[in-house]
């Protein structure tokens, strides 16, 4: 089976998302390459030889400097035409997911969407899917090729193989009605820390916050432990942290080694984007909330006390 991942960079880093879906890849006993579309990339394909890419396309091109998704759709189609991959992976992400929809309606495929796993079964590849609020999981399948799957962030590690690839460079040649739309202008949040993508460490806050300021106490907390802070939706519609940082089924799925909860209730519109944690530690007043349900790890008590006093531990065990 050969298998294309496109691989999503931030500056001059592929995103670790992408190098999880080319680890699980790899250990499906595919044949992996990577693709890697952007201006001044060149260099990403030694990076994901390391990760498992035997051979990694690359097209470097001003005209896919900004992260527009047409003008990729142009060259992945173009690349499938070519090399007639059995299946393209995408790891999830606002790019991600708009090239994987245009990519499928263009070579008129099958995309499935939101898959935590992967797995050949009688030499074809099949997913596994959450649904029903990720209360079931159901396997997935393709009717013909190429198979289109978009993986939820956060389903697979990276996992380093120390290989190197072949950097096979690709000519980008665009359909007209793909250079109508142009990036007018880009902003970038300032930010500390990773991103909750990529932390291995989440400090999440809900309601039970109280007010905006307090999310002070869990970006100190954040800092200590190298994490990154997460939200609920109901304190991101209330203004009081960025909707970047939502984790949910209309925000953002993490999978970290730890998930600290404070203030969360645990609605099953939370859960979904956050259950797959390693380790979920939770503090919440109120001990019959469901939160603790799913949590490996409870403090009852209230959280503007609690979380200070964990600082505190925090920074004690780094002195000593
Ligand atoms: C279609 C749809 C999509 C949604 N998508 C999302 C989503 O993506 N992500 C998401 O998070 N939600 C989502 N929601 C909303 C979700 O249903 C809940 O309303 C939301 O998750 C609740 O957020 P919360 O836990 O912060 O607040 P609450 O449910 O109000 O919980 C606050 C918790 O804080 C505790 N608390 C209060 N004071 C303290 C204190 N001082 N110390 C310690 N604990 C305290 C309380 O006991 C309580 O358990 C969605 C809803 C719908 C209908």
């Amino acid at each position: 089976m050969r298998i294309l991942v496109f691989l999503e960079h931030a500056g001059s880093e592929i995103q670790k998302n992408n190098l999880g879906v080319l680890a699980k890849a790899a250990a499906l006993g595919a044949e992996v390459s990577g693709v890697v579309l952007g201006h001044g990339v060149a260099g990403l394909a030694e990076q994901a030889g390391r990760f498992g890419a035997a051979t990694v396309y690359v097209a470097d091109d001003a005209a896919l400097a900004a992260p527009l998704p047409q003008p990729r759709v142009d060259v992945l189609a173009q690349l499938q035409a070519d090399q007639g991959f059995d299946a393209i992976l995408f790891a999830g992400s606002v790019l991600a997911s708009d090239v994987a929809a245009g990519l499928a309606a263009r070579l008129d495929a099958g995309l499935n969407w939101g898959l935590v796993d992967l797995a050949v079964d009688g030499g074809r590849l099949v997913g596994t899917q959450p649904s029903l609020g990720d209360s079931v999981y159901v396997t997935v399948g393709w009717q013909g090729a190429p198979a289109i799957g978009l993986v939820r962030s956060g389903s697979f590690e990276p996992k380093e193989t120390g290989g190197s690839a072949q950097s096979v460079p690709l000519a980008v040649a665009l359909e007209e009605f793909s250079s109508r739309v142009t990036l007018v202008e880009q902003l970038r949040e300032a930010s500390e820390g990773p991103s909750i993508e990529d932390a291995d460490i989440i400090v999440a806050g809900g309601r039970g916050l109280g007010q905006a300021e307090n999310f002070a106490l869990l970006e100190e907390l954040a800092r200590e432990l190298g994490g990154a802070v997460a939200a609920t939706r109901a304190v991101v519609d209330a203004g009081w942290y960025p909707y970047a940082t939502q984790v949910g089924q209309t925000g953002k799925s993490v999978a970290p080694k730890l998930y600290i909860a404070a203030g969360i209730s645990g609605a099953i519109q939370h859960k979904v984007g956050m259950q797959s944690s390693q380790v979920i530690v939770t503090i919440n007043k109120d001990g019959n909330a469901p939160i603790f349900e799913f949590s490996d790890f409870g403090v009852i008590g209230d959280l503007t006390t609690i979380v200070p006093k964990l600082t505190e531990l925090v920074k004690a065990r780094k002195a000593g």
